[in-house]
Formats: structure tokens, C-alpha cells, sequence
């Protein structure tokens, strides 16, 4: 009902199962603290996944919006980054509460936009969450430094302020996390934010900021525009703002990084991935499974942290029927019904490049133990459905190895020790995220000390870090040098101003020029 009382809504036309976009409602622009319909002629139509029935329609914003937007941002900068710290808190605080109370509301959004389950899309919403109750503790992140009696009577202390304006650009596969990676945090230090969602699944930011603004974020605090490539653009080139987060593919990030970072922006810029589980025959073998189930299935491979890739070694290859046996178990459903495990993908080209991928494989020697092109969902014929799929026999010259996927398949490449498995992970390009399952601690510790990856899990499938600490991507999967939230996301959204202060006793008065390099 919220996100219906963001749209302007038409009567829809139905013709057979078909609904027709003219008649979709919109979403609204958010600029200056109100939801505005776009003026533009050019609307991108956001289909249901699980049907490919239009939704709502999402404008692109003219560069009209988009200035005042960016201007909006401007002007609240003044006072919002001299309101008190304290009072920024307690608007997060009320946020989080806001949040908490709406998870159900905000997971049906994201659901209907993008696709996955329902319990997912809560598990997407949670993990946002945390970031904003960690923001609430704002005041000791964002402590300066003091360092008294540097020399007599001299004092040195820092303090963080905030940059000014900051923009966030975001992928579809989380609606709610990837936002809530973004402007909460550089909101509580004291910026103003233009956020850009994904053009995909916009409608739960819109609902995010209808929660933001009912916590009292002051007008202008938050602007959201819409858009693909000229929002983006226009987020690289805007003089006002000062620092740009993004999350999205490599092809996307890379550009940004490099247009932002020219026009002298700070840019940290989150991308694509290709993690390995690497399975050690002494581990817990129903515990791995599942885990590797989970992990390379869930949300329909559409994670950035999904094992989308298994690294069996030595007689850990002989867990391979049964790893396909768990697999088929899974639901593959619209993502609001109930027991569904495996929802739709992203669009229908997403079906299709991952069906190619698939075939890729078949086609370069790669042995399919689990096919789930052409799985039939009663019900939702019309939907991107791809079932479980496990690739074995990979190898590394494969394009199916060689790409992100980002659908629900497996790969399974075999490696006789597990320093093969560490140089096989380390000549991979990505440094996103990886795994082992062992029951060996020397053999976990070689791992971990070993790959050349941010994020690593012992036992752990999908080791995305909580707030406290940082989402640490290496390598192909981040450009910039200041990750996304905890300590270093406190770094990335603030500057700092160092203070040297001398009060001398009076009778201690300086009683000639010093034209030397004080020591
Ligand atoms: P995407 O790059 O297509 O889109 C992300 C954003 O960039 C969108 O807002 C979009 O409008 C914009 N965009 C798209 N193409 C662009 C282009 N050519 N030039 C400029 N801007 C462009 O990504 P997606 O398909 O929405 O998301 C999936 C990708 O995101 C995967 O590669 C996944 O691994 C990655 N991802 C990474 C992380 C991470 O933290 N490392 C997290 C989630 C997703």
C-alpha cells in the first residue's frame, strides 16, 4: 500500500496475460522532500520477474531533475552538517526502529520487483538494517584523535567532518542491503545524499526514503533520481558532489571509477565476483553440502557472494552425487509462494545469456549433472525461471569459468592438493569473496593466509562481514582504497582537519622571529 501511495496509478490494461506499460503506475522522483512525478518522455518499463507482467514504470529523470536534485543536496548541506551529532542519531535511530517494523512491507517490494523468495527478500531487508543500527553509534565512530603535549604547551587533536554531497549507485540484487550500504551511513556523518537505485527494483528505495523522511531527516537531506547511463553520467561529472559509492558489475564500476575519480571525486567501487568453495575431504561432509547447496543456489546465484564455483579436492569428488541429489530437492517458484527456494532471474535476457553460459560449457567439454534449462513452473510459464544446474569437469580456459554467471550454476573443477586449489583461486582475476570446508585447522590457516581474496570464510559459505567490520572485495572486485561500511566506510564518507594549538604561560612569551623549521 506504501509503495502504491509513491506511484501515480492508472487503471491497468490487461489484454490476455499481458499488462500494458502505458497504463503501469509510476514511480516518483524524491527531490527537495517531496515525491514528484517526472516530467521526462522517457520511461523504463520494471517487469515482475516471476511473470514478466509490467509493474511500474521508472522514469529517466531530465537534467533538469536531476540539477535540482543535486541542488536540493546542496543547500540542506548547510544546516544538516551543522546539526548536532547527537540529533543525527537519534533520526537513525528512529529509522532502524521504522525499518524493523516495516521488514514485511519492504521484503513484498522486493519480491515483486526482483524476484526472490520472500525469506530472502527479509534476509536482503535484515542485512541493511544492521547497517543502519551500526551507524547509530555514530557518535564513537566518528571520534577524532588528540595527542596532547606534542611539544611545550602544544596540542594536536583531528577531528572527522563530513564531505558535503555523496551519491550511491546500485545494483538490482539487493534493493534494500545496497541502498542501506549507502546513505545512512554518509547521512550520520553529517553529508547530504543523491542516491541513484537501480532502474531494475527502485520501488523499495523509494519506500526506504518514505521511512528516512517519517524519522525526520530534514527536506533535501536525501534526493533520489532515476535513470541509467545519463543519471549516471551526470553522478560522475556534478561539481557538488564530492564522493561517488557504487555497487554493480565490473563493466559499470570500472567506468565509474575512472570518470569519477578524473573529475577528482573519491569512488569506491564494488564489482563482479567469481568465489570458490574449496571442499578438503576432511570436512563435515553433510555440513558442506548444504552449505554449498545454499550458497550457489540462493537468490538464484544473483549474489555477488555466491559460491558460484566448487573446488573439489582429492576424495572430497566422490560427494559429488549427493551434492546433485540435494540440489534437485530445491523449489524453484515465484518468489511469494510458499516453500520457493529458487526464484525467477532478473529479466529475461539474464535467462537467456545464463542458458547460453550453460550451453557454453557443454559445448567446450564442461559434464552437466543437473540441467535446469527448460524447468517448468506451473503456473508462472512466463516467468526467467533457471532450475539448479552443476557444471562438472571445468576448467579454467571455460567460459563458463572465465564469466560471472550470476544465475543459479555450479561449477566443479576437481584439484589433486590444496595448493592447487589456492593457485587456481589466485589466478582468478576476482578477489571477492571465497570459502574452505575442513575439519583441519593448519590446512584452514594455509588457506586463509594463502588466497588473494577480501573475504574469506572457514566453514563459511557466504562470509559477507557485519557492520562492525568492512566489506573488503580485493582485486577485480573493487577499485578504490576505502571500503564500504564499518571503520572504513567512516573514512570513505569523512575528511579530516587537524588542529595544532599552543597556549603558552605567560611567562613563557616568545621573544624573537623563529625562521627555522621548528624541531
Ligand atoms: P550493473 O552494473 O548493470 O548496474 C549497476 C548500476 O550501474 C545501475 O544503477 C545501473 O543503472 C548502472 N549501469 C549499468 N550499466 C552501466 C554502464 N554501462 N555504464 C554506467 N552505468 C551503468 O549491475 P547489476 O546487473 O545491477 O548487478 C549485478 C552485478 O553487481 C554483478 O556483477 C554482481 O557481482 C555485482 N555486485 C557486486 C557486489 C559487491 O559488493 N561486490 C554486490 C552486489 C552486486
Amino acid at each position: 500500500a506504501l509503495l502504491r501511495s509513491l506511484c501515480t496509478k492508472r487503471a491497468p490494461v490487461h489484454i490476455g496475460r499481458m499488462c500494458y506499460s502505458s497504463s503501469a503506475p509510476t514511480t516518483k522522483l524524491f527531490i527537495d522532500g517531496k515525491f514528484v512525478e517526472s516530467n521526462t518522455s522517457e520511461w523504463i518499463d520494471i517487469h515482475n520477474p516471476a511473470t514478466n507482467e509490467v509493474v511500474s514504470r521508472v522514469p529517466k529523470a531530465t537534467q533538469e531533475e536531476m540539477n535540482a536534485a543535486a541542488e536540493s543536496c546542496s543547500r540542506a548541506f548547510t544546516s544538516w552538517s551543522e546539526t548536532s551529532v547527537l540529533s543525527r542519531q537519534q533520526v537513525f535511530l528512529r529509522y532502524q526502529q521504522i525499518i524493523k517494523d516495516n521488514i514485511k512491507e519492504l521484503a513484498k517490494s522486493i519480491t515483486l520487483e526482483q524476484g526472490k523468495t520472500l525469506a530472502d527478500a527479509e534476509g536482503d531487508v535484515f542485512r541493511g538494517l544492521q547497517v543502519v543500527e551500526h551507524a547509530c553509534s555514530i557518535t564513537s565512530l566518528m571520534l577524532g584523535e588528540t595527542l596532547p603535549s606534542i611539544t611545550k604547551d602544544m596540542d594536536t587533536y583531528t577531528y572527522r567532518l563530513p564531505l558535503g554531497v555523496c551519491a550511491g549507485i546500485a545494483p538490482f540484487n539487493f534493493p534494500a542491503m545496497i541502498p542501506l550500504w549507502m546513505f545512512p551511513l554518509g547521512m550520520v556523518c553529517g553529508n547530504t545524499y543523491l542516491m541513484k537505485p537501480s532502474e531494475r527494483v527502485p520501488g523499495c528505495t523509494m519506500l526506504l526514503a518514505k521511512m528516512l523522511q517519517d524519522s525526520g531527516a530534514p527536506d533535501g537531506t536525501l534526493n533520489i533520481i532515476h535513470g541509467q547511463h545519463a543519471a549516471v553520467n551526470f553522478v560522475c561529472d556534478h561539481p557538488s558532489i564530492k564522493a561517488i559509492s557504487f555497487v554493480g558489475s565490473n563493466q559499470a564500476g570500472e567506468y565509474i571509477y575512472e570518470r569519477g575519480s578524473k573529475n577528482g571525486k573519491r569512488v569506491q567501487s564494488n564489482m563482479g565476483a567469481k568465489n570458490h568453495g574449496v571442499v578438503l575431504p576432511d570436512a563435515n561432509k553433510e555440513n558442506t553440502l548444504n552449505q554449498l547447496v545454499g550458497a550457489a543456489f540462493g537468490a538464484a546465484g544473483q549474489r555477488c557472494m555466491a559460491l558460484s564455483t566448487a573446488i573439489f579436492v582429492g576424495e572430497s569428488r566422490e560427494w559429488l552425487p549427493e551434492l546433485v541429489e540435494r540440489s534437485k530437492t530445491l523449489r524453484v517458484n515465484a518468489g511469494d509462494q510458499p516453500g520457493a527456494d529458487v526464484g525467477p532471474l532478473i529479466s529475461p535476457e539474464a535467462k537467456k545469456r545464463v542458458e547460453s553460459l550453460i550451453q557454453a560449457g557443454v559445448d567446450e567439454g564442461a559434464q552437466v549433472l543437473l540441467d535446469g534449462r527448460n524447468v517448468h513452473v506451473k503456473g508462472y510459464e512466463n516467468g526467467n525461471f533457471v532450475g539448479p544446474t552443476i557444471l562438472n569437469k571445468v576448467k579454467p580456459d571455460m567460459t563458463c569459468y572465465k564469466e560471472e554467471i550470476f544465475g543459479p550454476v555450479l561449477v566443479v573443477l576437481e584439484a589433486d592438493s590444496l595448493d592447487d586449489a589456492i593457485s587456481l583461486i589466485n589466478n582468478n582475476p576476482y578477489g571477492n569473496g571465497t570459502a574452505i570446508f575442513t575439519n583441519n585447522g593448519a590446512a584452514a590457516r594455509k588457506f586463509t593466509h594463502g588466497v588473494d581474496v577480501g573475504q574469506i570464510g572457514v566453514n563459511v559459505p557466504i562470509p559477507v562481514p557485519l557492520p562492525m567490520f568492512s566489506f573488503t572485495g580485493s582485486r577485480g572486485s573493487f577499485r578504490g582504497d576505502t571500503n564500504f561500511y564499518g571503520k572504513q566506510g567512516i573514512q570513505f564518507y569523512t575528511q579530516i582537519k587537524t588542529v595544532t594549538s599552543q597556549w603558552k604561560a605567560e611567562d613563557a612569551t616568545v621573544t624573537s622571529p623563529a625562521v627555522t623549521m621548528p624541531t
